[in-house]
């Protein structure tokens, strides 16, 4: 009986160590390099970037409901508000209504790079109006801040981005690399004309892209416990789209007279039994690319659970799943948007339409999400009709490429140490095109932002400080930099 328990004890040692050591062996520094300090007009490219949110370019849906005017008001005040940029680099307009500006390198054989932003902005919800502070497309500066839609979500990292290159060109820099700088102007419904037309001119002339880098996370402050440096969240994949339509179909008629089971109770069912059985999913691949770089800088509690996923994986996996946010990173998730019935109140069905969203993890594939509707609804008078194949997700690009390092490298400079973590975007961006003529496809907005700011995006009182601004613009202008260097 002694001998069991020293025995067990002596388990529950190992074990112990175990956990112990493979904790400590997970932890991580901050990226710390030297300071680079850039002088800038804050105040002046505030100013600029009200103008630019003062032009309603608003992506409502198709591109036949879109007024055209604002974007070519647009454009031509680019032109002229960056004098500089159009006459040291070949400006063409594409899709009509985009716009890819050529930044010539002096070394023809290096391959080039793309940064990127977006100029269309979501429509402000209908009656929120009243909700903003200051008027969604006022450009207004108040409090240090610049208010309006469109100010993080992206007409902040478009200013930033020419305003770096303004800043470089006045300095005669020239970079070793090719630099395109492509902003679309239908990011906001899929970006097939602007980026779409960007990244199909670019193949069509043989370029293929090192990396690029594109919107998707930010760095971001307090919302990690323990993490007391920023976290610079460099997405390095998209989840694809895709969405199914749910048919069970009915006899129809009156319904004072309704069968035992109708067309709705059998859709109801199939939609349910899906919200029971999500797609497997968890801490693996990019997901847990994510989870072991950001435990390296947790303290020795939170990081023991992704140090020791052999032991407590489940646990871990049963936590992160419980929340939309941390659910949404590791698996593909589904969404039921819409509902279809009959026309009348008192008319039966002959068909009930459910309309379901799902966001694709990299692990999986559109043949397999529908694989795993069919299997798990498994009722033959339910059929899976795909609304809109969508696209699968990204290829995951290389955290340890130079291009992952180029943008870390200039962030740090600018910020002081942070902690580099790769992540996944969960939503759609640009870089779904851009990314088919790249190696490697970032995507991240250097500029930091808290838990409060993150609901100014397609809501309510979208604002950007005046700081985060100008310290994007010196991120940028940092990786324009960095990227000539030979590793960059
Ligand atoms: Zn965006």
């Amino acid at each position: 009986m002694k001998s069991a328990i020293r025995i067990l004890l002596g388990a529950v040692a190992v074990l112990v160590l175990v956990i112990v050591v493979r904790t400590l062996s997970m932890s991580s520094d901050a990226l710390e390099v030297p300071r680079v300090e850039i002088d800038l007009d804050e105040d002046a490219i505030a100013g600029r970037l009200a103008e630019a949110i003062r032009f309603e370019t608003v992506s409502p849906g198709p591109p036949a409901l879109r007024d055209p005017e604002p974007f070519r008001a647009f454009l031509s005040w680019v032109e002229q508000t960056y004098p500089l940029v159009h006459r040291k680099m070949k400006r063409e307009e594409l899709g009509d209504l985009s716009l890819l500006l050529t930044w010539p390198g002096t070394d023809p054989s290096a391959p080039p790079v793309l940064v990127t932003a977006h100029y269309d902005v979501v429509p402000v919800n209908s009656g929120s109006e009243a909700d903003w502070t200051h008027p969604p497309f006022g450009g207004e500066i108040a409090d240090g801040w610049v208010w309006g839609r469109g100010a993080l979500d992206d007409k902040g990292a478009m200013i930033a981005i020419l305003e770096a290159a303004t800043t470089l060109l006045e300095e005669g820099f020239q970079p070793r690399r090719t630099i395109y700088l492509a902003f679309g102007h239908d990011e906001e419904i899929g970006g097939r004309d602007g980026a779409g037309a960007i990244a199909e001119h670019l193949r069509a002339q043989g370029v293929r892209l090192a990396w690029s880098l594109d919107e998707g996370s930010f760095l971001i402050d307090g919302a990690y416990p323990g993490v007391d440096v920023p976290v610079a969240s460099i997405n390095v994949a998209e989840k694809g789209y895709t969405t199914l339509d749910l048919v069970a179909k009915g006899a129809g008629g009156h319904s004072s007279i309704p069968p035992r089971e109708t067309a709705v109770g059998v859709l109801a069912r199939a939609i349910l039994r899906l919200e029971e059985n999500p797609m497997p999913g968890g801490v693996s691949g990019v997901t847990a690319q994510m989870f072991e770089a950001l435990g390296g800088h947790m303290p020795f509690l939170y990081r023991a659970p992704l140090a020791n996923r052999w032991l407590l994986g489940g646990a871990l996996e049963a936590l992160l799943g419980g929340s939309g946010a941390s659910n949404a990173i590791l698996r593909t998730t589904m969404a039921p948007t819409m509902l279809e019935g009959s026309v009348k109140e008192n008319v039966l069905p002959t068909e009930a339409i459910a309309t379901i969203n799902f966001r694709i993890h990299p692990r999986d594939s559109f043949e397999e999400v529908v694989a795993h509707v069919k299997h798990v609804v498994d009722d033959e008078r339910v059929e899976v009709r795909v609304r809109r194949a969508g696209n699968e997700a990204s290829e995951i690009a290389s955290t340890t490429a130079g291009g992952y390092r180029t943008i870390a490298r200039s962030v740090a400079e600018v910020f002081g140490p942070v902690a580099v973590v790769p992540g996944l975007t969960v939503g759609g961006t640009d870089s779904r095109h851009y990314g088919q003529v790249a190696d490697d496809a970032y995507r991240f907005n250097p500029m930091v932002v808290t838990l409060e700011d993150v609901e100014g995006f397609h809501g309510t009182n979208e604002r950007i400080s005046i700081e985060n601004l100008a310290q994007a613009t010196r991120v940028y202008a940092r990786i324009f930099r960095n990227a000539g260097s030979p590793e960059g």
